[in-house]
């Protein structure tokens, strides 16, 4: 059972209760089809395709897994979700979804509409954080040069093109960050695969110690799947009392776990990834109750639809006597996803929030088909998923 003094994970009323019974249906059918391993498998190969040809199917997208999984095409859009959700104490992580789109231009457009997620979010009572991927404001191959060679790390490049390149994606993370500080939201920096992190992880240091001085603006995202990140964890939190900022710590297991098996296998150097599921989960809690024990100098914020690891987190509050809403502790989970540790946390008082991507249909493609692959991968979740939409149908059925 998770249940621990003040909350229950179980209550699928509070969980679903913005949901019509029509969505929960729709839902149903949804998380029925993505359970097959081949359809998904189908799925994600030829939906980009169909998409690129102009074969029609974007209104099925539409009306399924983008309507799930996303809050809109626009901020308007997600400003109705984001309203929905401040009705039941949730908050939102506003995402611009757009991944990997190559070229300088498309790097600054994706910086200008995070701006403006930035500047919406200041007018809204319920989004504390936007969330970056860096990805969307540097190229992969800049970011895979950096990585690979320690000199160029370093910050002094043999190349001046890739240098001036840095210096812009410097630049538009300064300047995203900049309004955040300025308008008193939190920016989330994305975890990539372990090819192109380095560099990320370098500057998302350097933005901590310009703008975490006071009060945590900037997080770097930690992916406990990884053999060397509970070591990480702690080595930024040395710097960061070093440096004497705020540490910005976003827990999060790892998304890409195949491919960085395969990658390893291919090319032959040791798996970075931990060997099963036991050691990611112990590592991931460990992290967790680290930041936990260090809370007046490392700012949490646990995303996870891990039902154990949110009460142990929950459990560990209550034992160091934490406020539940303490300003250095904040849980997330994906829209579309594990509505009962969300509800069910917001109705006891936790801080709490869906992470809430938006962006036109062709453009959140990536992170749906994610999505699928995740819901088929991740052992349980997706039946957890189905067996709490149908306990909730029931209920309402009965109730009728
Ligand atoms: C708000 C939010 C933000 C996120 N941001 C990022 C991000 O920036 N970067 C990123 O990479 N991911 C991100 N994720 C996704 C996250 O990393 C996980 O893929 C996802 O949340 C599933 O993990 P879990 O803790 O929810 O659940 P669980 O179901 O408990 O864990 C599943 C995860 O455990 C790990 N795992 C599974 N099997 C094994 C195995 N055999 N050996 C080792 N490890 C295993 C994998 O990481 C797998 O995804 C985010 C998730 C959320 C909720």
């Amino acid at each position: 059972m998770n249940v621990s003094m003040n909350l229950s994970l179980e209550n699928t009323q509070n969980a679903f209760a913005y949901k019509s019974t029509t969505d929960l249906k729709k839902a149903k059918f949804l998380f029925s089809v993505i359970q097959s391993p081949l359809i998904v498998s189908i799925g994600t190969k030829i939906t980009p395709l169909l998409m690129k040809s102009g074969f029609p199917i974007n209104g099925l997208l539409r009306s399924t897994i983008f309507n799930q999984f996303v809050g809109g095409e626009t901020l308007e859009d997600s400003a109705r979700v984001t309203k929905q959700m401040g009705a039941y104490g949730v908050q939102v992580i506003l995402d611009y979804g757009v991944e990997a789109k190559e070229g300088e231009e498309n790097f600054d457009s994706v910086t200008e509409h995070i701006i403006e997620a930035i500047d919406f979010a200041a007018t809204q009572d319920n989004i504390p954080f936007v969330s970056v991927k860096i990805t969307g404001v540097a190229s992969m191959d800049l970011l895979e040069k950096l990585n690979e060679a320690p000199r160029l790390r370093s910050g002094i490049h043999d190349s001046e093109s890739e240098d001036t390149e840095w210096g812009r994606v410097k630049e538009r993370m300064f300047a995203i960050c900049d309004v955040a500080s300025e308008k008193g939201i939190g920016v989330l920096i994305d975890a990539e695969e372990t090819w192109i992190q380095d560099p990320i992880d370098r500057l998302v240091i350097e933005l901590m110690t310009v703008y975490n001085n006071e009060k945590a603006v900037v997080y770097n995202t930690y992916q406990l799947y990884r053999n060397d990140r509970l070591h990480f964890l702690q080595l930024s939190h040395k710097l960061a009392q070093e440096g004497k900022f705020i540490l910005g710590a976003k827990l999060v297991r790892g998304a890409y776990m195949e491919k960085e098996r395969l990658r390893a296998t291919e090319k032959g150097y040791p798996s970075p990834i931990h060997l099963d599921k036991y050691a990611t989960d112990a590592d991931f809690n460990e992290a967790a109750a680290y930041c936990l024990k260090n809370a007046a100098s490392i700012a949490l914020v646990l995303a996870s639809h891990n039902e154990q690891s949110n009460m142990k987190v929950v459990e560990k509050m209550e034992a160091q006597g934490m406020n539940k809403n303490d300003p250095h502790v904040h849980f997330s989970q994906l829209y579309g996803m594990s509505d009962h540790i969300t509800f069910n946390m917001a109705s006891a008082g936790y801080s709490v929030s869906k992470y809430l991507p938006f962006g036109p249909l062709q453009d959140v493609i990536p992170y749906l088909m994610r999505r699928a692959e995740e819901n088929t991968s991740v052992g349980g979740q997706t039946s957890r998923e189905l067996s709490l939409l149908r306990r909730e149908l029931a209920r309402r059925k009965v109730k009728k």
